[in-house]
């Protein structure tokens, strides 16, 4: 075992940088302290004040502007995402460039469509009309993770700025070397509109520099991150009152019906588990399978899984990548770990890999059970958990059965059945007979409950989370009647009770009776 933790020289004041997959070093990133951070939120309310002012076609003006730099630079950004976070350059391309490509191309085609004031209905008041506008926040501070640090910073980002609002950003310290990079896409972008470079600023450090984001003044905190840091955001949100978005953690379940496509069902979870060697949010960590079909599956699986190649090597050549940290090493062994101490047994991989750089070998565990720490908190590796079930109720129990509600999946040729599984689960979000495609139907929200978090990225509700929703009653027709409350008279309670009865009786007939009430009532 040659994968030894290595020693950073990372202080407060600098975070040294170096590929997860070699240990080679990248360079020292300075740290951002909270009076940079508080400075860069000062610049960036200043900036908004004239992007605030832009017009939905300056905005998409930007974003293909955005949208150009990441196709033209598509190699490149690659290539700084693959060695500052040790992923394959298949997931680089397939899980960072092309998401943010269709969440670009969603905002230009739909963004105006959600954001442009909306006419509503003005219930009562026929004489007023009524609005909702979108208007922008202010200052929208964004905390990241490391998994994705392309997409993590523009997915969140761009809604922002489409709505209209300045964004700082909090980039992980795991990925900060390749923050520059992700800096001069805004920078390039913004100067070629002629709009200040405030409007995006990246601020680097550990969690005292997101702290410091959190308790700027921010108009909005948007986090993506682990459970005990999101209760964190909540505990510093109370100072200013700031509203949060959180997408946190997740412990997906995968459904395998006895009635599924077989292969289709294995590659499905092959990508849900190994993709990004298995640091992603919507991870397929729990693979529950129909006991009809377990020993057919669970034959095909290994023998998937024994042909996957780990490492860091060219295009192509490898499937499983490398783990963000040596950290995230030890918490993957520790799951494995306890899970066989438990009783369960490995079928393939089952430790660190053999080779230089922060690996872990792609593993299939079996007979785990509910009760197991591997089975509810989040792996964040490259590790399949693989449980047999007996009825949909039971896929259902243990589906459910953890704090985290984020993604999920259901594979099964009978679209009744998945559907009906799917509307039974407690989650963010269900794919049927696919993996993880409900986040790139842009259309959709995204987001999870319980533990997994609250707010939604992606889709209409992600673009107007970005947003004051500010409601609006006017007149429609210049009739100036004063509605003259005060002096209070006698005869204002009896009645406004009758009109309430006559607007809200259930009835007809109590109705009629009201309406003759009221009449008395305005006789006297
Ligand atoms: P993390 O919570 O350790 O860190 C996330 C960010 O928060 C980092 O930038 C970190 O520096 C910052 N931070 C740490 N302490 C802070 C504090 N007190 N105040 C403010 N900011 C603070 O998470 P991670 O290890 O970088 O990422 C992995 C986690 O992210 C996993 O739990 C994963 O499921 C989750 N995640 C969720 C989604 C989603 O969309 N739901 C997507 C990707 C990752």
């Amino acid at each position: 075992m040659q994968n030894v933790a290595i020693e950073l020289e990372s202080t407060p004041e600098v975070i040294d940088c170096r590929e997860p997959a070699t240990h080679a070093p990248l360079g020292k990133v300075p740290v951002d302290g909270p009076d940079v951070v508080r400075a860069k939120v000062a610049r960036a309310r200043v900036a908004q004040k004239s992007w605030g002012e832009s017009t939905f076609s300056e905005r998409r003006r930007l974003l293909k502007t955005i949208l150009a730099h990441v196709l033209d630079h598509a190699d490149e950004l690659c290539e700084v995402v693959v060695r500052d976070a040790g992923k394959t350059r298949e997931n680089a391309v397939m899980g960072e460039i092309w998401p943010v490509c269709e969440k670009l191309r969603w905002t230009i085609a739909n963004g105006e469509k959600h954001l442009r004031p909306e006419r509503m209905s003005s219930g009562l008041f026929l004489h007023k009309k009524a609005t909702v506008l979108y208007q922008p926040l202010g200052v929208i501070g964004v905390i990241c993770p490391w998994n994705y640090p392309l997409q993590n910073v523009l997915g969140p980002t761009i809604p922002a700025l489409f709505a209209g609002n300045s964004v700082v950003v909090k980039v992980s310290e795991q990925v900060a070397w390749s923050s520059a990079r992700m800096q001069r896409i805004f920078d390039e972008a913004f100067d070629a509109l002629g709009y200040p470079k405030d409007t995006v600023q990246i601020v680097n450090g550990y969690g005292e520099t997101g702290a410091a984001l959190v308790r700027s003044g921010v108009d909005k905190v948007i986090f993506t991150g682990s459970v005990p840091n999101g209760r964190r955001i909540i505990e510093g949100s109370v100072e200013n009152i700031t509203p949060v978005i959180l997408e946190l953690g997740g412990k997906d379940a995968f459904i395998v019906c006895e009635d599924a496509h077989m292969e289709q069902a294995v590659h499905a979870a092959l990508t849900g588990v190994f993709i990004a060697a298995g640091q992603n949010c919507m991870a397929a960590e729990r693979v529950l399978v129909h006991a009809k079909v377990y020993d057919d599956f669970v034959g095909r699986l290994v023998s998937e899984v024994k042909k996957l190649r780990v490492g860091d090597a060219p295009q192509g050549a490898v499937d499983v990548g490398a783990l963000v940290s040596p950290q995230q090493v030890e918490i993957v062994e520790r799951l494995v770990n306890d899970a066989v101490e438990s009783g369960a047994r490995v079928l393939v991989g089952g430790k660190r890999g053999d080779r230089p750089g922060q690996f872990f070998e792609p593993t299939v565990l079996v007979d785990v059970t509910p009760d197991m720490a591997i089975m509810n908190e989040e792996v964040f590796g490259p590790v399949m958990c693989v449980h047999r079930y007996e009825t949909d109720d039971e896929a259902i129990e243990i589906a459910n059965g953890t704090r985290f509600g984020l993604g999920s999946t259901v594979m099964s040729r009978s679209g009744t059945r998945a559907r009906r599984l799917a509307e039974r689960l407690r989650v963010g979000s269900c794919t049927i007979n696919d993996f993880g495609f409900t986040y790139m139907a842009q259309d959709l929200p995204f987001g999870g409950v319980d533990a997994s978090g609250f707010g939604r990225l992606n889709g209409r509700e992600g673009l107007r989370g970005c947003t004051n929703q500010k409601a609006i009653l006017e007149d429609r027709l210049p009739l100036h009647m004063p509605a003259k409350l005060y002096p209070v008279k006698p005869e204002v309670y009896p009645l406004v009770r009758g009109v309430l009865r006559t607007l809200y009786q259930p009835t007809l007939t109590g109705r009629a009776k009201a309406v003759v009430e009221l009449a008395k009532n305005l006789r006297r």
